[in-house]
């Protein structure tokens, strides 16, 4: 579903991603941990031509992304993204923020898109703050907004940047529960995060960035019980 190859970013003289390969398969749940300015966010970024890699192939579906010539706006539409600030429109409504891209991009009805918009703030545990202002919300209503918004457009493969590292402590807990039930559901999911519990719990997969390589890539209990690079010791021995 997701296949990147030999893929290359710089800043200037920075190299920043020196040759990622990583295959993602359907309903598969893959988190990204690593170092600060290991390149974990521009990879996600990459991932929707949020920037434009140097070299190397991103297959989302069947589209290159990193072709300029693929129309990246229909191809984004079927990938949700998620970071770590929630970025609502703060001048509209909880519905209609979910609504707006249903609507505008998919030329979906409004009642449709209002259906659709409350089964998904169901799904996060938020239908009863449909019609008040984000403003009003707390950071982790916000995030779980944040996800409806994005699950409305119904993606296949949905990116998570480090959505609860900006949250008050009590609040992480609801939206890693969010994010669980969704794996559960079968969403094929790259998480970057900090969270090495819910990694621990929920990832098929952990992938270990360390200067903008992907050092070791295993199951949950590969990477954290059986850590192979001296590097990956190293990060998990400082984090857990
Ligand atoms: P963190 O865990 O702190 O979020 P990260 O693994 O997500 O770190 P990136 O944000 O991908 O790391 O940054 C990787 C490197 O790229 C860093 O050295 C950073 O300074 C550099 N970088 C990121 N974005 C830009 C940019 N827009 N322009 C120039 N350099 C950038
Ligand atoms: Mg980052």
């Amino acid at each position: 579903k997701v296949q990147v190859k030999d893929l290359h970013k710089s800043y200037g003289e920075n190299e920043v991603l020196k040759g990622i390969d990583l295959a993602v398969k359907p309903s598969e749940v893959v988190c990204m941990i690593g170092p600060s300015g290991s390149g974990k966010s521009t990879f996600l970024r990459c991932l929707n031509r949020l920037e434009v890699p140097n070299s190397g192939h991103i297959y989302i579906d069947g589209y290159d992304i990193a072709d300029p010539k693929t129309d990246i706006n229909l191809v984004r539409q079927n990938i949700g993204m998620v970071f770590q600030h929630f970025n609502l429109f703060p001048n509209m409504s909880v519905i209609d923020n979910i609504t707006l891209a249903p609507v505008e991009l998919k030329k979906m009805s409004k009642e449709e898109a209002q259906e659709a918009a409350l089964h998904y703030l169901d799904i996060v545990g938020l239908k009863e703050k449909a019609n008040v202002n984000p403003r009003t919300l707390s950071g982790g209503q916000k995030q779980r907004v944040a996800i409806a918004r994005a699950l409305a457009m119904k993606p296949d493969v949905m990116l998570f940047d480090e959505p609860t590292s900006a949250l008050d402590p009590e609040m992480v807990g609801d939206v890693l529960g969010v994010m669980q039930d969704l794996a559960k559901e079968g969403m094929t999911m790259i998480v970057v995060t900090h969270e090495m519990g819910f990694a621990k719990r929920v990832a098929d997969r952990v992938v270990f960035f360390h200067d903008g390589k992907i050092r070791e890539d295993g199951t949950p209990e590969q990477i954290f019980e059986h850590p192979q690079h001296p590097d990956t010791q190293n990060f998990l021995n400082k984090v857990l």
